[in-house]
């Protein structure tokens, strides 16, 4: 026997936050490797009697890859259940080259990354017409060292929105380097913790100038969304450029212009 290992992203902490298709793979999941540290075990509640649930916490990569390696030869469907999405910030990759190397088939199931999680708790858009329409997801340079032309600061020049992960211990940094590309000491920021995790999401609005210490006094030093951009708070501003998609005077695909005045349509 030769199974798949499927990389299932099991979302950003609230079990039922994890696509259709990764609850039925872990469903009839033969065995399953979990990161213990991130993902809430009740993702595996869904797990079959029988099933092999491992948490990977204190394993090293090669450790992983062998036990993932060894299921496949036993069970047709092994699990590697990853938090929010695997292309993000995972070790899908490494993962990947062994069991290739090996000659087992791999899939992915995409996740609800923790960048969503995080607007949704927040009630807040990553893009705004005429405000910003990108989105970079990014971190600080901790440990791993962030590569060239992808400092923060030469980053944040872009004034869009910037998601950075993996940097709550680091706010020294991220102020740093926002003040550093210009922006002012009342951009508004907000961190979530823990988004979407069953009582225990905590959102916190600030500024440049006041969020380290927020995020102090809440004691909050793991697991947490830090979110800068220019569209924070926007559910309260008063004046809105609306989207042109949903404007009466916008003709497009799937509806016609109520009000004269149609400027051209753009490709959906
Ligand atoms: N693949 C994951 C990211 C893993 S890196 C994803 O798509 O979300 C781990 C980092 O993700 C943490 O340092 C934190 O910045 C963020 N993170 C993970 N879960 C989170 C959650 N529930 N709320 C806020 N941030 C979270």
């Amino acid at each position: 026997m030769r199974g798949t290992v499927w990389f299932v992203g099991a979302g950003p902490g609230d079990p039922e936050l994890i696509t259709v298709k990764g609850r039925s793979l872990i469903e009839r999941a033969g065995a399953i490797l979990f990161a213990g540290s991130l993902v809430n075990e009740a993702a595996t509640r869904w797990a079959p009697a029988g099933c092999e649930i491992a948490d990977s916490k204190d394993m090293t990569l090669e450790q992983m890859a062998a036990w993932l390696i060894e299921r496949a030869a036993r069970h047709a469907t092994v699990v590697r259940l990853q938090t929010g999405d695997p292309a993000l910030y995972g070790t899908l990759i490494e993962m990947v080259q062994p069991l290739d190397a090996a000659g087992i088939p791999v899939a992915v199931v995409p996740g609800v990354s923790s960048a969503m999680a995080s607007a949704a708790a927040a009630v807040e858009s990553f893009t705004l017409p005429e405000v910003t329409q990108t989105t970079i997801f990014t971190r600080v340079e901790g440990r791993t060292p962030m590569p060239e032309g992808e400092s923060l600061r030469e980053l944040a020049a872009h004034r869009c929105t910037l998601c950075i992960f993996l940097s709550i211990t680091l706010l020294h940094k991220v102020e740093t380097e926002l003040r550093a590309a210009g922006w002012p000491e009342d951009a508004p920021v907000v961190v979530v913790h823990k988004a979407s995790w069953p009582g225990e999401e905590r959102i916190l609005r600030g500024t440049l100038a006041t969020i380290k210490r927020q995020c102090r006094d809440a004691g909050i030093v793991s697991q947490s969304m830090v979110i800068v951009s220019p569209t924070l708070g926007s559910r309260h501003w008063p004046e809105l450029t609306r989207s042109r998609l949903y404007d009466p005077s916008f003709t497009h695909r799937f509806r016609r212009a109520s009000v004269p005045g149609t400027p051209a349509p753009e490709a959906p």
